[in-house]
């Protein structure tokens, strides 16, 4: 293997994928493996689909870029199609979860200096993700992630997730905020899921303060907590929302929506991306959305969620090291009483993908078109894995 050709970013697994169809992906020498991961909640429509492989053929044979010099009706239509499901007003497209973040921060920023706040501030969470570009992994809760990267970028406040008082005690000492920025609920943080009230106070916090409220919705949006958005599960709408992984079902693709005042700030000139939103990817998007829409994924990423966290609980509800079980739609988290970062070995020598996160959390995010079979499989294949695995 040519290995030695690529950085060393990644410590991959022995394992290289070359065929996929619905949950299914097999191997290079033909093993199949269930796939509970969905390429990190990228693939919610499985693998292969045979309607996002027509639109790429036919959109790869007529147009696949021009660029943002000129009109891009697909561009226009896929930003429709979003702002119909969100009640957004207007997006921007970039290429991935980072970028869309990073449009969210520069609209903050500018937000704030248009209101005379000369060094703008954004309210971020202890385990939150937002990316890894020098702005996003600023933002971001996590110190292995920044650590070597010094200087960070400044103008971020964080405070514990989760935690209303530590906002409010944020709002009453300083003048110079302009933003929140959060994950309704944190994927690479460990699938953590806020009280039941938390967006509603922080919604009013920032009503009170004039904050833009910034939901990132990369890993919870597009149906794979049970609504499109992870909002609409307290109906709390934010002024800006950034989205990506599952967008385009594997092509690459974010957004940054935004509405009110913040929909209007950014102008000709203050941001862009040569790819971001050309045809081959909107037209990924946009059938992507269809058939969300025409099969109502969310219905099926809440049912994938209940008999995950109903059959987990049954079999792991009382083994002392688990921890807890969360589920929020088709985001599951395991959490174990030590680092399991094995399991995931574990597990694929048995043909099933799982990913660990956060240490010591099984954190599953299948493609919201497994069938309920395919779920007992999951239990099946990895409720004895992590028996087995707690009596070591
Ligand atoms: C994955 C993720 C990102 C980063 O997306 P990339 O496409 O890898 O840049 C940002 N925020 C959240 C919540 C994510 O899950």
């Amino acid at each position: 293997m040519a290995e030695k050709s690529l950085m060393s970013t990644y410590s991959r697994l022995p394992v290289a994928f070359s065929r996929g169809e619905g949950a299914w992906l097999w191997d290079s020498d033909g093993k199949r493996y269930l796939d509970a991961v969905a390429g990190v909640a990228v693939c919610s429509l499985g693998h292969a689909h045979p309607a996002i492989a027509k639109t790429l053929a036919q959109q790869a044979s007529r147009l696949i870029h021009t660029s943002n010099l000129y009109q891009i009706p697909l561009q226009e239509e896929l930003g429709q199609a979003l702002i119909d499901r969100t009640t957004m007003a207007r997006c921007f497209f970039g290429n991935s979860g980072a970028e869309a973040n990073e449009a969210a921060i520069k609209l903050a920023r500018l937000y704030g200096h248009q209101k005379g706040i000369e060094k703008p501030h954004i309210v971020v969470m202890e385990q939150s993700f937002h990316g890894r570009t020098l702005a996003t992994l600023s933002a971001t809760g996590n110190r292995k992630i920044q650590a070597g990267f010094e200087p960070l970028v400044s103008g971020f406040l964080r405070v514990p997730f989760d935690d209303i008082a530590a906002v409010n005690q944020v709002a009453a000492s300083r003048q110079d905020v302009v933003a929140v920025l959060v994950e309704p609920v944190q994927g690479e943080g460990g699938v953590r899921i806020p009280g039941a009230d938390y967006l509603t106070q922080l919604r009013g916090i920032c009503d009170r303060r004039g904050w833009l409220l910034m939901l990132d919705e990369i890993q919870t949006g597009m149906c794979r907590t049970g609504q499109w958005f992870a909002w609409q599960h307290e109906n709390v709408r934010p002024d800006v929302m950034t989205l990506a992984k599952a967008l385009g079902n594997g092509v690459p693709v974010g957004a940054c929506l935004a509405r009110g005042d913040a929909a209007e700030v950014l102008v000709p000139g203050s941001h862009g991306s040569t790819y971001g939103g050309n045809p081959l990817a909107c037209a990924s998007a946009l059938t992507t959305i269809e058939i969300m829409s025409q099969q109502q994924l969310e219905l099926s990423a809440e049912a994938i969620g209940k008999q995950l966290a109903r059959g987990f609980q049954q079999a792991l509800g009382d083994n002392p090291g688990v921890v807890d079980i969360r589920e929020r739609g088709a985001m599951i988290g395991l959490e174990l009483d030590r680092p399991c970062g094995e399991l995931v070995t574990q597990a694929l020598q048995q043909g099933l993908l799982i990913n660990v996160t956060a240490g010591n959390v099984v954190r599953l995010l299948p493609p919201l078109i497994m069938d309920t079979q395919q779920v007992n499989q999951v239990i099946e294949t990895l409720v004895p894995l992590i028996t087995g695995f707690l009596t070591e």
